[in-house]
């Protein structure tokens, strides 16, 4: 079995101050080195400082989301070449709450994935269940529907994603899904692409959804969770730190 370094990537949502950004980045800098690779996603104006404080440290940084066009009349959009130049290394799509709140369907999120690879920024392609459909039994008809777009729209590139598994009723509620609840898919999710890429094993299928401190440590001992995708404690420097630590 191949070793997957874990990720840990903090989504900053639509929170920040140049301020308040710059207080967290010196808070997660002065951390010093952890074992996992970690990145940050800032709200768009502020990729350019955030790049600029990170230029020459361990941290990467992305965007959250990316259009799933080149170029042209699409007001309001930011392309991946755009964000290629900004330095970023990887673009959150599918967010649940992109999908719930502006109405993305499998398809455009695939085609988000696609426009990110194209410019060499690495897609963290989120799929996860609502409350609704968990109690429905429909979690895994769900999760693999959402992803199989994806396999089917990147085909042989499908490798070169990040798969974050964040179940909607997870992600800023407090309530976290068991590490057996997020096992059991994540390994579905894995099994859905080992038939698809021969590279499956050296994916790293992310975990998100409340994740804190103090439950990080045994979701990411889990054979198929290879990081997270944190939310609201990657707004604070030491909740983040401790996360990446206990990757
Ligand atoms: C998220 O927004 O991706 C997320 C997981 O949020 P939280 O950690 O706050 O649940």
């Amino acid at each position: 079995m191949t070793t997957r370094r874990k990720l840990v990537v903090g989504n900053w949502k639509m929170h920040g101050s140049h301020a308040a950004n710059a207080e967290l980045l010196q808070g997660i800098l002065a951390g010093g080195p952890v074992n996992a690779d970690l990145a940050v996603c800032p709200p768009f104006p502020y990729l350019s400082e955030v790049a600029v404080t990170l230029a020459n440290s361990a941290v990467a940084w992305g965007a959250q989301d990316v259009s799933a066009f080149e170029q042209g009349a699409y007001t309001g959009e930011v392309s991946a070449a755009m964000l290629r130049e900004f330095g970023c290394r990887y673009a959150i799509v599918g967010h649940s709450e992109r999908r719930a709140y502006h109405g993305e369907t499998d398809q455009l999120v695939a085609d988000k994935a696609k426009a990110a690879l194209s410019r060499g920024v690495t897609p963290i392609v989120c799929v996860g269940e609502t409350l609704a459909q968990r109690e429905a039994g429909e979690t895994e008809a769900v999760v693999k529907r959402q992803l199989s777009a994806v396999i089917h729209t990147l085909a042989h590139c499908i490798g070169e994603v990040v798969v974050a598994y964040e179940p909607v009723w997870a992600i800023g509620t407090g309530r976290t899904a068991s590490p057996e609840q997020a096992q059991a898919v994540h390994a579905l999710l894995r099994a859905q692409l080992a038939a698809a890429t021969p590279h499956a094993d050296a994916m790293r299928l992310l975990y998100g959804g409340s994740v804190k401190p103090d439950n990080a440590a045994t979701l990411f001992a889990q054979p198929d969770i290879d990081g997270g995708l944190i939310g609201g404690a990657a707004l604070k420097a030491a909740d983040f730190l401790a996360i990446a630590r206990a990757a």
